[in-house]
């Protein structure tokens, strides 16, 4: 770099966010719990990858959603003229994967991800380009008991993040036949009260007239309220299928409310539709939507395969979380080593593999371009480090043979700082601090604690 001329500093492209270490405890502890939830619901992993063929999402999602229409980050490679998309969501994926690898031969699978999606949509509050979706898809189940259990896993995973105001809306939208009648009268309906129509909704009039009853348009709101319900157009089978799903949340004391206005943004969905909101997110209040998409597998050329799913944002989840006021645990280690002079610094090498063999996290001092930094400016890394202990090997103590362990947190005095033998460091750390967790509630970073002898 020429030193009058500073380099420019690039930037990161707008509306896809850098997750920085000060929320890594937040994401760790949502990853962790998710996971922990639908292991117990016996689901599987699956991790596809985030590009797929454009013409995955084209037939999947349907030409004329939101997403396909306006929001893909499609590409051609220009290497061997592939048309590809960065994935806006993972169902497609999901079901081309267990397609592609006959993952149903035995019997139906529940199966589950995580990971980035990308929509060019309007950055904003909870509405990113790149942003996070865990979602299930237990694909080769037919009847309401999957529809339910789905539901009922959201519920467990609210209860054990600790959120408490997140509501479940319902609908049924039915089958494609009963869709197709609804869809008639939808269009005559909105066709008699044309005047009343944005520009939004004209375009969608013969294209994808459900969608205009999602419309967020105030002005059209009593209009669509009187519109045609879908839901009174059910035939036999949906509507038991309807009743089945509500009759096991009742049993199980999951609220929800009906909502005959629920519709999902794909094409792919059928009979059982629903979302989770909340209020406390502004307009992007939506925080988990799924429902039944029996039609997909047989979109991507499989034998018909029924299958449900649900998809939620993680960003706006953590957005709860941190809203709930509830504390978090934060960055920290067990232990801090603080070091001085040369044969300390061997020392504290072999002090600080030690006690990550006995299960601790420990940050070993290192120099910077101000070099080691004197015992002062240690003990301030030390201190940010929200280290239980700092470790402290000076000359004094490597004359002695001893090493001082300085208690950062302890509320008594005379507990602060006592020296002891190098080689009993470890066990003396290893006591005071399970000590420290059988007394007080523990943090989630101690769990992992575990001896080797
Ligand atoms: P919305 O109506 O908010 O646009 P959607 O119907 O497009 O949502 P889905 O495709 O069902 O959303 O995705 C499931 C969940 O993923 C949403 O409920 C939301 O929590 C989250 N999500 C969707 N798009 C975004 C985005 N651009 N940024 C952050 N989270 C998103
Ligand atoms: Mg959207």
């Amino acid at each position: 770099m020429s030193e009058n001329k500073k380099a420019e500093k690039i930037v990161g492209v707008k509306g896809m966010n850098d997750i920085l270490p000060a929320d890594a405890p937040l994401w760790e502890l949502f990853e962790n719990t998710v996971q922990s939830v639908l292991k117990s619901y016996g689901f599987q992993q699956i991790r596809t990858p985030i590009v797929e063929p454009t013409a995955l999402f084209a037939r999947g999602l349907g030409a004329v959603t939101d997403i396909v229409e306006k929001e893909m980050y499609s590409f051609t490679d220009s290497m061997n003229g592939d048309n590809l998309t960065l994935r806006p969501e993972s169902t497609a994926g999901v079901v081309r994967a267990a397609l592609e690898h006959n993952l149903t031969y035995d019997g139906p699978k529940r199966l589950w991800y995580a990971g980035p999606m990308f929509r060019h949509e309007r950055p904003q509050r909870g509405r990113y380009r790149q942003f996070h979706q865990v979602g299930a898809e237990a694909i080769g189940f037919s009847g309401p008991d999957i529809d339910a259990e789905l539901i009922m896993l959201c519920q467990r995973l609210w209860d054990d993040l600790g959120l408490s105001d997140i509501r479940l809306e319902l609908n049924s939208i039915g089958d494609a036949e009963e869709r197709h009648r609804h869809r008639a009268d939808l269009i005559a309906y909105f066709e008699q009260h044309a005047d009343l129509l944005d520009e939004d909704a004209r375009r969608r009039l013969h294209s994808n007239p459900l969608r205009i009853l999602d419309t967020k348009n105030p002005a059209m709101q009593a209009m669509v309220n009187e519109a045609p319900k879908l839901i009174d157009y059910l035939g036999e089978e949906s509507r038991a299928h309807f009743e089945g799903v509500q009759k096991i949340l009742r049993h199980n004391s999951i609220p929800f409310t009906i909502n005959p206005r629920l519709v999902r943004g794909m094409d792919y969905y059928n009979r059982t539709v629903f979302e989770w909101v909340t209020d406390q997110l502004g307009s992007q209040g939506t925080v988990c939507g799924g429902g039944r998409y029996d039609p997909l597998v047989e979109m991507f050329g499989g034998k018909a395969t029924p299958a449900c799913g649900f998809a939620m944002g993680v960003e706006r989840l953590l957005e709860l979380m941190k809203a709930s006021g509830e504390q978090f645990a934060r960055n920290h280690c067990d232990v801090y080593l603080v070091h001085q002079g040369e044969g300390a610094q061997m020392q504290a090498f072999v002090l600080s593999e030690r006690l990550r063999d006995a299960g601790l996290d420990v940050v070993l001092h290192c120099a910077t371009t101000a070099g080691t930094g004197s015992f002062k400016s240690q003990m301030k890394r030390a201190d940010a480090s929200g280290a239980a202990f700092a470790l402290i090997i000076g000359e004094d103590e490597v004359a002695a043979g001893n090493v001082t362990v300085k208690a950062m947190r302890a509320e008594e005095e005379q507990n602060k700082q006592v020296t002891v033998a190098f080689d009993k460091a470890v066990e003396h750390v290893v006591d005071q601090i399970v000590g420290a967790g059988d007394e007080h509630d523990h943090d989630h970073n101690h769990e992992h604690i575990h001896y080797h002898h």
